[in-house]
Order: C-alpha cells, then sequence, then structure tokens
C-alpha cells in the first residue's frame, strides 16, 4: 500500500472551536497584530511550535498514574535513567525542568567571558545561556544552508572547515565545547549527517574539545539518516540514534519536543567531575537529582516516550506528513525552506512578499493574514525575533506530534495557497511598541 496513514487511532478528543473572519479581525486588533498575545481558545489550528504540544499515548497516560512522587530516589527516575542510559550510553542522567535549564547549567559550569562556543547554528535559548555567562556563541552552518532553495540531504551539517579555522584563531583552551543541533532547529529542521557528527567529533578531540549533542529531535534526526546516508538503511532507528550518541561526550534535551512530553529536559555527561558541579547547581534552582524540577509521573511521560519515539511506523509517518504539507505548498508555487525539514515547514516569507520590504516585517504580515484567513497560528522567524542579524524572513509551521489529521493539514494547504494567491494586497507591519529584549513574544504591531 502506498497511502500512509497516522499510525495511532483516537480516545480521547478535544474540541476546536471556529471563530468567524470579523472576530478574527478584532483578535487581532486587541492583541497588536501580534499571535503569541491571542488566546488559544481563538485559534483554530496552532502550529506556533511542536515543543511540549504533543498528544501523549495510552501507554504514557498508564505510565504517568504510575508516578513515584517521592522526594529522593524516585522508581519513576531510576526507569527514566535506565532508559536514558540504554539510548545514549551516558553514565550521568540529569532531569530538569526543560531544555534550557539543562542549558542554563552547562554553560554556568563550563563558560566564561572570552570563550567561544561554536554550534551548526544555536537555537535562540542556547545562544541566550551562552552569552549570558559572558562568552559568545557562534554559527558554522555548512555554507550551501544561506540557499534556502537548495535541496540537499544533510544541510543541518557543520562546516568542519570553518570549525577548524575558528580553533586555529581563538585557540583551543577558549573553546570549552563544541556542540551539534540535530536536527538544526534554527535551520529549517535539517537533519545532520552521521558521517558529519563523527567528522565534528575527531576535530573536536584532536583538540581536547568535548563534544555535546542538542539531542531535542534525535529520532528525526535519526530517520533522516536511514533514509539518506549510505550504509544506515537497514538499521533501526535506535541502533542509529545509539551511534549518534556513542560520538558525544555528553547532551542537552527537551522533553518537550522528541520524547512526547508535556514538559521536562535532561542533562547527560560521562565526566563525573563535571555531573558534580552539575547536580550542585541543580539542587539550588531545579531541585533533588532524581527528579530535578520535574514530578515523579513526568519522569515517567518521559520513558515511556523515548521509547515511543524510535518508533518505525511513528517516524516513517512523521516525516513523511511534514513533507506532505512542504510539497503541496511548494509545488503550487509557495517558496519554503528546501527540503522539507523533520518537524517543521519554513515559508520563505521574503521571497514570497516581494513588495514588503524587511523594516515592513513581510513574515510577521503573512503571520497575521494567515490567522485573519483561515485561524491558523504560525510564528515568524525573521526581523522581528532577530533585528538586524535576521538572515531571512521566514514563517515557520511547526507540526505538533500526534495532534493533527491530515484534513487538517489540507485545510492548512488550501489556505496557505488562497492567501498565496492574493499576496500582493498584503501590507506590511510597523511596530507601535516592544520590550527591551525578545521583542517577538509581545510586541504590538499597526498596519501600515
Ligand atoms: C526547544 C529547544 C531547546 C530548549 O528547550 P526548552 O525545553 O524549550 O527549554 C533547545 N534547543 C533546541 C534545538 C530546541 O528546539
Amino acid at each position: 500500500m502506498k497511502t500512509i496513514i497516522e499510525p495511532f487511532r483516537i480516545k480521547s478528543v478535544e474540541p476546536l472551536r471556529q471563530t468567524t473572519r470579523e472576530e478574527r479581525e478584532r483578535f487581532l486588533q486587541q492583541a497588536g497584530y501580534n499571535l503569541f498575545l491571542i488566546p488559544a481558545r481563538d485559534i483554530l489550528i496552532d502550529l506556533l511550535t511542536d515543543s511540549g504540544t504533543s498528544a501523549m499515548s495510552t501507554e504514557q497516560w498508564a505510565a504517568m498514574m504510575r508516578g513515584d512522587e517521592s522526594y529522593a530516589g524516585s522508581e519513576s527516575f531510576f526507569r527514566m535513567e535506565s532508559v536514558v542510559r540504554d539510548l545514549t550510553g551516558f553514565k550521568h542522567v540529569i532531569p530538569t525542568h526543560q531544555g534550557r535549564a539543562a542549558e542554563r547549567i552547562l554553560f554556568t559550569v563550563l563558560c566564561r567571558k572570552g570563550h567561544v562556543v561554536p554550534n551548526n547554528t544555536h537555537f535562540d535559548t542556547t545562544r541566550a545561556n551562552i552569552e549570558f555567562t559572558g562568552a559568545r556563541a557562534v554559527d558554522l552552518p555548512t555554507p550551501e544552508a544561506a540557499n534556502t532553495q537548495a535541496r540537499l540531504d544533510f544541510k543541518g551539517n557543520m562546516d568542519v572547515a570553518a570549525l577548524e579555522r575558528l580553533i586555529a584563531a581563538e585557540g583551543a583552551a577558549n573553546i570549552p565545547l563544541v556542540m551539534l543541533t540535530v536536527t538544526d532547529n534554527s535551520g529549517g529542521g535539517q537533519p545532520v549527517s552521521m558521517q558529519n557528527i563523527a567528522a565534528v567529533k575527531q576535530t573536536a578531540s584532536r583538540h581536547g574539545i568535548p563534544l555535546y549533542l542538542d539531542a531535542c529531535r534525535f529520532a528525526e534526526n535519526a530517520w533522516f539518516i536511514k533514509l539518506r546516508e549510505p550504509g544506515f538503511a537497514e538499521w533501526t532507528p535506535k541502533q542509529i540514534a545509539q551511534k549518534m550518541f556513542s560520538f558525544a561526550d555528553g547532551c542537552t534535551f527537551s522533553a518537550k519536543k522528541d520524547a512526547f512530553a508535556n514538559i521536562g529536559g535532561l542533562l547527560c555527561t560521562h565526566d563525573d567531575r563535571l555531573a558534580i558541579q552539575e547536580t550542585n547547581l541543580l539542587i539550588l534552582t531545579e531541585g533533588f537529582p532524581t527528579y530535578g524540577g520535574l514530578a515523579g509521573r513526568d519522569l515517567e511521560a518521559i520513558a515511556v516516550g523515548l521509547e515511543e519515539v524510535l518508533d518505525s511506523d511513528y517516524l516513517r509517518y512523521r516525516i513523511v506528513s511534514t513533507g506532505y504539507l512542504g510539497r503541496h505548498i511548494a509545488d503550487h508555487g509557495v517558496p519554503i525552506v528546501e527540503p522539507p525539514g523533520g518537524h517543521a515547514i519554513y515559508i520563505d516569507a521574503g521571497r514570497m512578499l516581494p513588495h514588503i520590504p524587511k523594516q515592513q516585517f513581510p513574515a510577521q504580515a503573512l503571520a497575521v493574514e494567515l490567522y485573519r484567513h483561515a485561524g491558523i497560528r504560525s510564528v515568524e522567524i525573521g526581523s522581528v525575533m532577530f533585528g538586524a542579524n535576521a538572515q531571512h524572513e521566514l514563517l515557520r509551521l511547526a507540526i505538533p506530534r500526534r495532534v493533527y489529521t491530515q484534513s487538517h493539514i489540507d485545510y492548512v494547504v488550501e489556505a496557505i495557497l488562497e492567501v498565496n494567491e492574493r499576496r500582493r494586497q498584503i501590507r506590511g507591519l510597523a511596530i507601535e511598541s516592544e520590550p527591551p529584549f525578545l521583542r517577538h513574544f509581545s510586541a504590538r504591531f499597526r498596519q501600515i
């Protein structure tokens, strides 16, 4: 059979609320044309993020009932720890309330002023936590990633030659770690090849620098390796993931992505001395090392989710369904970041709306129009988010895991194609008020 179906059936449903165009126009005005400021009940299809928005399985809900809420030595912790050790091989498994808490602890221990931390592309919280210590966060994506239209298998790769040059220029002593984000979220959800992980590890360890994976979407990355990298077609996703982790000295992880959990994170390492410093900091702000800011039931959900996400039927469906949205809009003339990534489709709004200059935020204008037209929430990743540093004006449509069916996605496709028909009538926006940092969350706009 060619048709790929959702590999689950629905046991519990959550109604969606329809709104009229007039209501949405009013909600937009009240929210200052910022979709973060619209209450979720007024959204029909929410593609703001894939983070913490997954539907949990019956097995996850059942495991939550088993959650051991003991302050110290919870059974749920040991279950989660053994799943993570089996998957990653890491000796120390430190739970945190989400990914950024793992980042904050890791960088507080390793980084100071004058240090430099390279990555394929830093995620925004990763960059912010590195810079908060006084260190510098440097992106070293493969040069082809700059062209949104290039269709490469592993556009998330790091430029290894650029890493060599950076180490030569800065000195290995000033680079406390090298990171690789799998898949590359800020770079379009593009995967990193096993060959690239191995090459980055080899370069880093030649200089005595540890390699950390920002492993939020490790399972989606493993599936792309299976599909696209010679030699891995017969491997299971778990074997590929284990091999990916075998090159790393540690990882940070947000369980809100590829663990199907609604909250949670992990910090892992092989290093005994580091683990002591990290758990000392953990106790200060997150909690005792066997719960780290989470309830026992959250640890159970993570343990079950980490095994479910490596199911081939799930991963096949996940990557095909994201690609389905991407191909159906791109093949009808909507420019996207090619090829479709794992967790999201990114529309190149700069190309789609060339009549709107970047100072008038084309991707934000497109986000507003898509909500006005069809009640769909997406997120701007461009000049609103990054100011003058923005490389592209992108609109991200992130797909929550196991939440929407194909007919929901068909509705999204139809809405985007209708908006595309009338794209020349879309007007830009001007900022009316903005906070001093992370302005995309709360800035207010007016229509030009
Ligand atoms: C989501 C994410 C993080 C941060 O995780 P939170 O759980 O949101 O704090 C870090 N890196 C990447 C690549 C992410 O996608």
